[in-house]
């Protein structure tokens, strides 16, 4: 019997092993997208407890708990932070097989040196041990991102953002680069009326211009794109059901635009059309500024009314859909391809039955400009445990080349998830060791220490190519 998470966790065979510590242990980490507070990182925060660290804001964990019986008020609510801490210690056993076991045990291991198991028989020890740490300067943001040896990170951020944290960043020279990612979602949610217009105001606001007609829209959110390319942006990211392609005509987007600025609901059609324009002008904008654009597709939000009436979006009431993918998506990506405005692209789906949907739709726009010019972005949100991350690496190398992957990101809303990257250099270590040890791929540790290395690490460098 194998030793619960070892130095060789994850990792059944030897060639395995080598590959992970000769090769991918130390690579840093290239955290290309996640959705922590650029705030914090300016300001250098320092938590006062684990529960601060660990449970605000993680849905991920809420979701465990309410599973395990335990009340909205120690996920969300207004328990102590004590409290909170206790039940979700209390949830840890029942979340065996459950990532979230792994997650928990690397992070302790990994920033607290802690090799204990969280239950209710060691909450209390742990709690006083994480949070005597993390009082001290060596746990502030910055020392956590340096300790998990990060050399960048891209914020999710929207197009009225000022941007003031990332340029504070900057001005204090903290080493590791923070960038700005522009996630322009709102400015195409034209199914709510209000919440679009009252958007709409403060992007008038951040571009001191006056929107009131569809060129001035565009204009707005032109010169924000801009600005986000001075702050060192080179990457935008959309969450959408599904790519929307629909024809259209300049007048019928013109009205449309009309319609909606004096106060009136759209029709599905209507929707359709102007969402599609959106996603092509964000397409046309991205490539003329040579970014990178990512779409993360296929999320059914929002599930739970009463839940979300109460705690609003991204409180752990989110699945997967299963959208219609391909032929929009398809549409989508060949208009901007034959007129030569196609940028790099990473397509995440959430669904894995769409897979090798993704795997083969990345192929027809490869166009040998760029090494994996398309991208089949990693195992995400449901997907991003072993089995998902391991059908996302076998879809991509049955279809595409695993060597030219930009890997993994965190995705997080915490500090202590940098041991997901760690999670994946397992797994991508250990099917690339059976592999060998099968010998269904030689065993030249040259080449596959260097594709290693690569996916880890120079292939995510290279292709976004910040400054
Ligand atoms: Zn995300």
């Amino acid at each position: 019997m194998k030793k619960f998470m070892d130095e060789n966790f994850l990792l059944q065979t030897e060639t395995a092993q080598e590959l992970y510590h000769n090769h991918a242990a130390k690579m840093p980490i290239f955290d290309y997208h996640c959705h922590i507070p650029p705030q914090e990182v300016a300001e250098d925060k320092q938590f006062k407890n684990i529960t601060q660290i660990w449970l605000y804001g993680d849905h991920y964990k809420w979701r465990a708990m309410r599973s395990n019986g335990v009340n909205e008020r120690y996920c969300t609510g207004d328990a102590s932070d004590w409290e909170k801490f206790e039940k979700w210690a209390e949830t840890v056993p029942q979340t065996l097989r459950n990532p979230l076991y792994h997650w928990t045990h690397l992070e302790l291991k990994k920033f607290f040196g802690i090799d204990k198991l969280l239950s209710p028989a060691t909450a209390k020890e742990i709690w006083e041990e994480c949070n005597e740490k993390l009082q001290t300067s060596d746990y502030s943001v910055r020392n956590i991102i340096r300790k998990a040896n990060v050399h960048t990170i891209c914020t999710t951020d929207d197009p009225v953002d000022s941007l003031e944290h990332h340029q504070a960043i900057k001005e204090d020279d903290f080493e590791v680069a923070v960038l700005p990612a522009w996630r322009p979602d709102k400015a195409m949610t034209v199914e709510n009326t209000k919440t679009f217009n009252a958007y709409l105001d403060t992007l008038e606001e951040a571009a001191g211009e006056n929107i009131g007609s569809f060129a001035a829209l565009m204009d707005a959110l032109d010169s924000r794109h801009q600005f986000f390319h001075d702050s060192g942006c080179r990457l935008s990211d959309h969450g959408l059901e599904t790519a929307m392609a629909e024809d259209y005509t300049e007048a019928e987007i013109n009205a449309i635009f009309n319609k909606i600025r004096k106060g009136n609901d759209l029709n599905t059609d209507e929707i359709l059309k102007f969402k599609s324009c959106m996603l092509y002008e964000f397409g046309i904008m991205d490539h003329s500024r040579g970014w990178t654009q990512q779409f993360h597709l296929g999320a059914l939000r929002n599930n739970n009314t009463r839940l979300f009436k109460k705690l609003g979006a991204d409180t752990g009431f989110d699945s997967i859909g299963d959208f219609e993918i391909a032929k929009s998506l398809s549409k989508f990506l060949d208009r901007l391809d034959k007129e030569n405005k196609l940028s790099k692209t990473v397509l995440y789906n959430l669904n894995p039955r769409d897979n090798e949907l993704i795997g083969t739709m990345i192929g027809n726009f490869q166009d040998g400009s760029v090494p994996g010019k398309m991208q089949f972005g990693s195992g995400w949100w449901f997907l991003d445990q072993k089995d998902g991350m391991e059908k996302q690496i076998n879809a991509l190398s049955n279809l595409g080349l695993l060597s030219r992957f930009v890997g993994m990101l965190t995705d997080s809303r915490s500090f202590l998830s940098y041991t997901r990257h760690e999670y994946f250099r397992r797994t991508l270590c250990n099917l690339l060791g059976n592999d060998v040890e099968n010998g269904e791929i030689p065993h030249d540790m040259e080449l596959l220490g260097q594709m290693v290395e690569n996916i880890c690490f120079n292939n995510a460098k290279e292709y976004f190519k910040f400054e």
